[in-house]
């Protein structure tokens, strides 16, 4: 197949890449740096089936020749680079995700679109099945990512109804893995970073709330799986083991052998209470489920970060 993925230079993109190359696909990466980076797409420069393109996707997208799919992976995913890029976070979920469905329409092409278990936002009931409508605040600062993405996943029904087109809806919930960018300031990232520095580790709130961590090769595995043999509604994928951000703090502790305090800082405003997926789905669709526990995760993860130098 000849595809191409949106995003490609950030985490989640250029991991795709990577496994559709190794599939064999011919793979057309397209982003505009704002918040991924050249060096995550590095080692690719001079194969012979990836092809790069440096393009902001809210305006028209213009690929020559037969495309067989398109994975729309562009959007700031981090909370920090969302609330610092809300008009940009909007425009990519909503014009970025139009001009993606149009490019696919025109080419006769698979759709898929990375989601979120943000469409949850705080949720009322746990954990998420994907029939869960969810509870978000429109308004709220969060509001730009979580309203852009249910927009995105309306504008993908529509257009498979109305236009017949294949396509596919993954809810990811919160992946990790490296990558990462050190200083995004999602949980995992700004724990290993600050626990290698011999920093304190920053716990938003009393560290009571949840998360569901999945490491980025289980995502990756389930994302493929979805766009090979799943259905347009929209899939749950994500890690159900589920902790509190302190119990996340005190495994990148022991993990590290660091000996950085735990301190507190605010709460973000809306931050979620809970999350957690229920992937009934994703197993009986797809024989899918996660392989690489929290721990194991963790470790690959601060070894790559010690070993990039960043920390
Ligand atoms: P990321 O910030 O590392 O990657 C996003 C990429 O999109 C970046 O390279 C960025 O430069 C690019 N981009 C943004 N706007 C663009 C535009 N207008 N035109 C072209 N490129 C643009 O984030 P990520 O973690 O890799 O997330 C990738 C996707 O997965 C996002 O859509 C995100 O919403 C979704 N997602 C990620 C997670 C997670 O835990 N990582 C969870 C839920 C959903
Ligand atoms: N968080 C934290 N310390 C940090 C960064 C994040 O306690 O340095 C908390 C944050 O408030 C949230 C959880 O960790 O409750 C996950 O945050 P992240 O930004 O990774 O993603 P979210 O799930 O909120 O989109």
């Amino acid at each position: 197949m000849r595809v191409l993925v949106t995003g490609a230079a950030g985490f989640l993109g250029s991991h795709l890449c990577d496994r559709l190359l190794a599939d064999g696909h011919r793979v057309i990466g397209m982003d505009n740096y704002i918040t991924g980076s050249p060096a995550n797409l590095a080692h690719l420069e001079h194969h012979p089936a990836f092809q790069f393109v440096r393009h902001d996707v809210t305006t028209f997208i213009e690929v020559e020749g037969p495309l067989d799919a398109v994975l729309h992976f562009a959007s700031p995913a981090s909370p920090v680079d969302y609330l610092e890029l809300p008009i940009q976070t909007l425009k990519v979920g909503s014009l970025g995700t139009h001009k993606a469905l149009g490019l696919a329409k025109a080419k006769s092409a698979r759709f898929l679109l990375a989601s979120t278990s943000e469409t949850y936002g705080d949720p009322l009931v746990h954990p998420q099945p994907e029939t869960y409508w969810g509870n978000v605040n429109p308004v709220g600062p969060r509001g730009v990512y979580d309203e852009a993405k249910r927009f995105a996943e309306a504008m993908t029904m529509a257009y498979h109804r109305y236009h017949g087109l294949d396509t596919r809806i993954v809810r990811i919930f919160n992946t990790f893995g490296p990558r990462m960018r050190p200083h995004d300031g999602r949980v995992v990232s700004n724990f290993i970073i600050q626990a290698l520095r011999g920093e304190s580790l920053t716990v938003y709130g009393d560290g009571s709330q949840t998360r569901s961590f999945c490491y980025v090769d289980d995502l990756i595995e389930g994302i493929v799986r979805l766009f090979e043999r799943g259905t347009a509604d929209p899939t749950n994928i994500g890690n159900p083991g589920e902790f509190t951000v302190r119990q996340l703090a005190e495994r990148v502790l022991a993990l590290t052998g660091s000996k950085s305090e735990i301190v507190q800082r605010p709460l973000p405003v809306d931050d979620p209470r809970v999350r957690q997926p229920d992937i009934t789905r994703a197993k009986q669709l797809l024989g899918w489920e996660p392989q690489v526990s929290l721990d194991e995760g963790l470790r690959r993860t601060i070894d790559f970060f010690r070993k990039s130098g960043t920390a």
